[in-house]
């Protein structure tokens, strides 16, 4: 079993989307072991993506990250780093293919309504950023 971090983004709780955005979740078979709500402060934002510290749209995303709470979750399934990435659809919501959550609910490149981790390793320091070991044991 594979585990992979989601985000409910600020731009989609702005606009009450959990509910929705849970609903495919589960419906997809992805399993949710661990879910929470809060807001980011700029320096925990910039931690989070601190691979892209260097890109030019890093202020305007640290920005964007801290203007309102966020919903994380480890989710869970064979698979469910891929699986979570094909449900969120491509980075950029005005390219991103209608049926997915950011075709569906993502206004543009950096508000897209969602994150999800890209690989092991990130799933891994992703998760852990967000959750501890004792709140993700016997789950
Ligand atoms: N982003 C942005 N402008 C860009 C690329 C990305 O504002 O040109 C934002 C967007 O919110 C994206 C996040 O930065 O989700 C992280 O970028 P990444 O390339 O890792 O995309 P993701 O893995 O989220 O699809
Ligand atoms: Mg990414």
């Amino acid at each position: 079993m594979e585990r992979t971090l989601a985000l409910i983004k600020p731009d989609a709780t702005a606009k009450h989307l959990e509910g929705a955005i849970i609903s495919r979740i589960q419906e997809s078979g992805l399993r949710v072991v661990a879910m929470k709500r809060l807001r980011l402060s700029a320096e925990q934002a910039k931690a989070f993506y601190h691979v892209h510290a260097e890109r030019p749209f890093f202020g305007d995303l640290v920005a964007f990250m801290t203007e309102g709470p966020i919903v994380a979750m480890v989710l869970e399934a064979e698979g469910a780093i891929a699986k979570w990435r094909d449900l969120m659809g491509p980075t950029d919501a005005t390219k991103a293919p209608k049926g997915t959550i950011r075709g569906d609910f993502g206004t543009n490149i950096e508000r897209n309504a969602c994150h999800g981790s890209d690989a092991p390793e990130t799933a891994a320091f992703e998760v852990g950023f967000f959750f501890s070991g004792l709140e993700l044991s016997g789950l």
